[in-house]
Parts: structure tokens; C-alpha cells; sequence
């Protein structure tokens, strides 16, 4: 039985680089994506953005970000008015001057009897009454703009589905859900918690989960939060795969879940595995620095505390225990470091990527051990991630030497000789 954390998807990353010009928006009125569902259930989302608001140069180019998100994206037939327009590379496309709309289509995924395994892709329900919007997958994006470019989702009768801003390819990923969800609804601090679950029945009903609430609090606690908007959404896809492989992904401001549906109900082991699912996105998303740098340390320190927030709560021990073993292993060789694995993924090889989940969350344990044990479990690791997580683990290169300036003197010979052993 294989739980597969390789596809924990990472929060954010950079901006796709293709010399893209800057486009500036005319006058007060921002670029308005216009997207509407085509039909009852046909699976199709058209989009439309008029160029007369955009003041556009030489050589515009839109983009898809799904290549840098190493997802498949859901984009086809593009236009220019009336012209065809090819994708090139990296899913860029070049607009040519004097085009007034800018179309394209996007087909979604149908979520049927097996459920989906959530990729960041676009679905909807079969019968059409529910869905998700992905703009990874399914809108192209403009460099960025002087105003933060606006979506009009409306369904195929016309109704409007949504209406707001898209927020800037800087920030993490943006999902929608739309349609008739069965929702849960939380308050917590300053949070504003809406469920979108497929299927309230499996689930034992739609009301967001007491885990997770404890760990949002216990991750607020540690982190320095930025004020503002709190809003949460979390969406929950069920997938049947005797595997267990299930995944899950951090957007700016909703997090996608899979659960595995075996039987008539969800179990009590596959309710810890998608919650320690949901933990783990909700570390990224959560995150103040919103993500980016290398992937090792975004992937570690989310499986970590999710395992950690898991083991404050005291929940079916046996059940922890199992995922805890499969991830955090004292005593596993470590064959790749880090710089290892950030070198082969740039390169495309991705074999030993899962090793940024199991090794990652071994190493960020390790250092939480070494905390405690020279206070005497006065302090830990908790004391400190706050600021560490303000680091942005760019290059590396500075970042490791001010995570040991962070923690105390005392430990430094011993933080170093373990980021020799698992950071390379
Ligand atoms: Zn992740």
C-alpha cells in the first residue's frame, strides 16, 4: 500500500521566464476575464478578455503557468478574434498587435463513480451540478499588469458564479469552486472556514473537521500572520484506488484535498492520511512568506508540522504512528541530500523528489529533537519557525547560515553537522 506525499503539490512558484514585456492596464478599467460554462454538463469553459483595455506593445505574450506547477494544463483552441493562435513552448502564446478579443477554451475533468485525483486541474461533477476552476490549468495569464486583473465566471444560463479579482502569477495558485457544493462553515479567529465536500454521505457530513481547526490554530500561533483577508476554503474530492494514493494542493486562498473512498464510509485510517493531507497544505498556505524558493524546504517543513499538529492532538495513536514511521526515520541512510535533489529536479529527473516529504520531515524532527534536548524541553524548533519560515530559501545559499544564526549558539556545530548530512 503506497501513500504518495511526492505529490503534495508546493504552495507557489516563480513566474515563468520568457522575457515577457510588461502590459499596462488603459485608463481606470482593469483586464476582465470572462469566463462562462458552456452548457448544462458539457465539461467546456470558454474565456474571453478584450485587448482594448490593455495598452499592448510589440510582442505580447500570454502564458499558462501549469508547465512551472509541472501539471498538464487544460487550454485549447486559442484566438485572436477570429485567428487561430499556437501554443509554443512552455504553453506561451504570442498575441499579435491590433487583436481585439483574446479567446480560448478549457476542458474540465469529470469527476465520475472513482473520483479524481486531485492534479490542480479544472473538474466537474457529472451531473454538472459542482466544480472547480483552476486557473493553473485553465486560464493563459498576462505578464504582470499595473491593476490586478478581474474574473467573471458566469454558468450556462448566465447566472453569475463569481466576481473578483484573479489574483497577480506572484501569488500561489487560484481555484474557484462553483456550483451547488454541500458546504460546512467554521469561525476561528480571524478565519472564515467554508467545506466544499462531493459527498457529504461518505463523509459523515459536510462541517469542517475539529483536527483541522486545532492544527489552523496551533500553525497561526507559531507564524507571524499578515492581516487581511482570512478567508479559507477547502475543497474535498474522494478517489477510489485500492493504492491509497491521494493528493493534495495549496492555493491563495483554498486548499484541494483528496480522501480515499474504499467501502461506504471514510475509515478511520484513510481519515488520518487526508488529514494529515489537509495539514500539510494548510502549513503552505499558511505560510507568510507565501511560498517560493526551493521545494525541499516548503515540502519538508509542511510534512513535519503536519505530523506534528497531528501528534499534539493525541487522536488514534496506532493510525499516527503508521503515517509518522512511513515519513520520519531517525535511522534512514540519506543517499541524496537536498542540493542533490533540487539539482536532478532541475534537471527533469524527478526520481528521488518523494525524498523532500520522508527525509525532509526526518531532518526538521531532527533539529526539533536537538532544540529540546539542549534546553532540557524548555524550547523547540516551535520557538523558532516563525522566523525561519520568514527566510526564503532562495538559492540556499544564505539562507542556511541565517537559520543557524536564528537558533541558539549552543547548537550551531551540531545544526551544521546535520544540514551537512540532509542539506548537502
Ligand atoms: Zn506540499
Amino acid at each position: 500500500m503506497r501513500f504518495s506525499p511526492a505529490y503534495l503539490l508546493p504552495a507557489s512558484a516563480a513566474l515563468v521566464a520568457l522575457g515577457i514585456l510588461t502590459v499596462m492596464s488603459r485608463g481606470a478599467s482593469p483586464v476582465l476575464y470572462e469566463v462562462s460554462l458552456v452548457g448544462e454538463a458539457s465539461r467546456e469553459i470558454s474565456v474571453r478578455v478584450k485587448l482594448r483595455r490593455i495598452a499592448q506593445r510589440s510582442s505580447l505574450h500570454v502564458f499558462s503557468r501549469a508547465a512551472d506547477l509541472h501539471i498538464q494544463d487544460q487550454i485549447y483552441d486559442v484566438f485572436c478574434d477570429e485567428v487561430p493562435l499556437r501554443m509554443e513552448r512552455k504553453r506561451a502564446v504570442a498575441v499579435p498587435e491590433n487583436c481585439s478579443v483574446l479567446s480560448w477554451k478549457s476542458r474540465m475533468e469529470v469527476v465520475g463513480e472513482d473520483g479524481i485525483l486531485v492534479e490542480q486541474q479544472s473538474f466537474q461533477s457529472a451531473g454538472g451540478e459542482w466544480g472547480l476552476l483552476s486557473g493553473p490549468a485553465s486560464l493563459l495569464r498576462f505578464a504582470p499588469v499595473s491593476q490586478s486583473p478581474r474574473l467573471k465566471m458566469t454558468s450556462g444560463d448566465g447566472a453569475v458564479l463569481y466576481k473578483g479579482v484573479l489574483p497577480p502569477t506572484s501569488r500561489p495558485p487560484f481555484f474557484l469552486p462553483f456550483g451547488d457544493w454541500a458546504t460546512g462553515h467554521a469561525e476561528l479567529q480571524a478565519f472564515k472556514i467554508v467545506y466544499h465536500v462531493d459527498d457529504p454521505a461518505f463523509l459523515g457530513g459536510a462541517d469542517p473537521w475539529p483536527e483541522h481547526l486545532s492544527g489552523l490554530k496551533y500553525f497561526a500561533g507559531l507564524l507571524q500572520l499578515a492581516p487581511g483577508d482570512q478567508s479559507l476554503h477547502v475543497v474535498w474530492v474522494g478517489r477510489r484506488d485500492e493504492e491509497n494514493n491521494i493528493n493534495g494542493a495549496a492555493g491563495e486562498r483554498v486548499l484541494l484535498v483528496n480522501y480515499t473512498r474504499n467501502g461506504d464510509h471514510l475509515t478511520a485510517r484513510d481519515r488520518m492520511r487526508a488529514l494529515f493531507v489537509l495539514l500539510h497544505e494548510q502549513f503552505h498556505q499558511i505560510d507568510p512568506g507565501g511560498g517560493g524558493g526551493e521545494s525541499w524546504y516548503g515540502e519538508s517543513v509542511s510534512s513535519y508540522y503536519a505530523l506534528k499538529a497531528l501528534r499534539r492532538q493525541a487522536g488514534e495513536t496506532a493510525l499516527l504512528d503508521e503515517i509518522w514511521a512511513e515519513f520520519i526515520d531517525i535511522d534512514r541512510p540519506v543517499v541524496h541530500t537536498f542540493r542533490d535533489i533540487e539539482r536532478q529536479m532541475a534537471s527533469g529527473d524527478r526520481s528521488n523528489s518523494f525524498l523532500v516529504y520522508t527525509q525532509g520531515a526526518t531532518f526538521w524532527f531532527a533539529l526539533d529533537e536537538l532544540i529540546s534536548a539542549e534546553t532540557g524541553g524548555a524550547e523547540s524548533l516551535d520557538d523558532y519557525i516563525g522566523e525561519i519560515k520568514l527566510l526564503r530559501f532562495e538559492s540556499g545559499e544564505g539562507s542556511l547560515p541565517a537559520v543557524i544564526r536564528i537558533l541558539p549558539a549552543s547548537i550551531t556545530n551540531d545544526v551544521m553537522l546535520l544540514m551537512e548530512k540532509y542539506v548537502g
